[in-house]
């Protein structure tokens, strides 16, 4: 907040608003912290914020302005420049840091504007070790870093921890994870991987991607990472009305570089979409208690009609232990395979309440091919070499009514000819 958005040298502004647990954060119009420093239960955390507004409002105001008038020439306003600091999103960083058990957080345009802030840490000739079935986006920027910034990217299965220790070196100078990876939904041991990392080179960031997850479900901070981010637009918004992404830490020094970027480049989230950020995150306990409960439902409905079901739910994932060794539950994310490109094809598009849609985390649910949709950026070959099955169909549970999604799906299986059955007999005996 100091380096204004004036830039330059401007006087560094004191902020004597040392919180609860004695971090020194930017301002906020509502501290966002229990009154008596109490710690609440996740769910009452969510919705719980202190304010110290004007008017009292109980929604967080949104200041829709680029600049705050100084009360000197020489500054003296907490706030000059939305670049720099805008209290609706200090906020919502402030909430967000609680929830996420982190020291700070920080909020930026999209998901991936949050990992272009940390990877900005990189310099040529660093190497980052990274998973081979990670998020189209994240594979098309680390490709663009290895390209054009002499970065060199190392990708090898980080749910084997072997692997990931053969390329560990004092050169490595960050590690990314996903848990569990989209869309193979295989799983990643955080705390063994940290610890090899920060062994091979105790200056390595490991960088975790809650957005599987949510910060409800998994704590990347608490395993060992150094940073966790996730893209807003999923879970903790809920209703992809926006693009957010968030970071958070506990480093105070990493915090203050990454913040450094995001003032720097300009991709802090705008007053608005913290405002909507803000709303959604009340209703994530809610919302992904539905979900996974609904995705449970329908990973047992796949898997006993014979399907290849990826969940962290079902006992027969083959890592169930160590995923629940970690997270607090399974989320609501899972991909079968039919064994045919063009049977997976017919269910999708037979599908009526399972929109046809990239991404996840909302209210509705969604229905996709990866390798057609979301990870199309990664081409063919890369795709097979990673055994990414081509019929995959990822499926991204909603919050409807479970027995209204299943019955969607049995009907566009039994149309795309999925399975061997008419209709009238799923309906007399759906289990069989
Ligand atoms: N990480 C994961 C796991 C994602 O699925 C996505 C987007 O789908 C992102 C990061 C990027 O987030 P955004 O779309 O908000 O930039």
């Amino acid at each position: 907040m100091s380096a204004a958005g004036s830039g330059g040298d401007a006087p560094k502004k004191a902020f004597p608003h040392v919180d609860l647990e004695g971090h020194d954060l930017p301002p906020s119009p509502a501290p966002s912290s229990p009154h008596a420093g109490r710690r609440y239960n996740i769910a009452t955390e969510l919705v719980y914020t202190e304010g110290s507004d004007q008017y009292n409002a109980s929604s967080v105001p949104i200041y829709q302005s680029a600049t705050f008038k100084q009360t000197s020439g020489g500054g003296g306003g907490e706030y000059d420049y939305t670049r720099s600091g805008n209290p609706t999103r200090t906020h919502l960083e402030r909430h967000l840091a609680k929830i996420m058990s982190a020291q700070r957080a920080l909020v930026v345009s999209s998901g991936m504007a949050a990992l272009d802030v940390i990877t900005r840490m990189l310099r040529p000739g660093d190497e980052v070790v990274t998973g081979d079935d990670l998020y189209g986006g994240t594979h098309r920027l680390l490709k663009y870093l290895s390209t054009n910034g002499g970065i060199i990217v190392h990708h090898v299965d980080t749910t084997v921890p072997e692997k990931v220790r053969e390329v560990l070196t004092s050169k490595t100078a960050m590690v990314l994870l996903e848990t569990p990876t989209n869309p193979l939904i295989k799983i990643v041991d955080i705390p063994q991987i940290a610890t090899a990392a920060h062994e091979a080179n105790p200056n390595c960031v490991v960088s975790v991607d809650n957005t599987m997850m949510s910060p409800l479900l998994l704590n990347p901070l608490e395993l060992g990472a150094d940073i966790v981010y996730e893209s807003g637009t999923k879970y903790l918004s809920g209703h992809h009305d926006l693009m957010a992404g968030v970071i958070a830490v506990n480093d105070a020094g990493l915090g203050d570089k990454l913040y450094f970027t995001i003032n720097s480049s300009g991709c802090g989230l705008s007053p608005f979409d913290s405002w909507l950020l803000m709303r959604g995150v009340k209703t994530l306990k809610v919302r992904m208690d539905q979900q996974q409960t609904n995705a449970q439902r329908i990973a047992d409905f796949l898997e006993t009609h014979g399907f290849k079901v990826r969940y962290p739910g079902l006992r027969s994932h083959p890592q169930y232990e160590l995923h629940h060794s970690m997270a607090r539950g399974s989320g609501a994310v899972l991909s079968f395979e039919t064994g045919d490109v063009g049977v997976s094809e017919r269910i999708v598009e037979s599908a009526k309440l399972w929109a046809i849609s990239v991404s996840f985390g909302c209210v509705n649910s969604l229905i996709s091919m990866p390798c057609r949709m979301s990870h199309a950026s990664i081409d063919a070959k890369t795709r097979a070499e990673r055994a990414m099955p081509e019929d995959l169909i990822r499926l991204c549970v909603g919050i409807e009514d479970v027995d209204d999604l299943i019955d969607d799906l049995q009907r566009a299986l039994v149309q795309a000819g999925a399975v061997n059955v008419t209709l009238d007999d799923f309906q007399a005996n759906p289990s069989s």
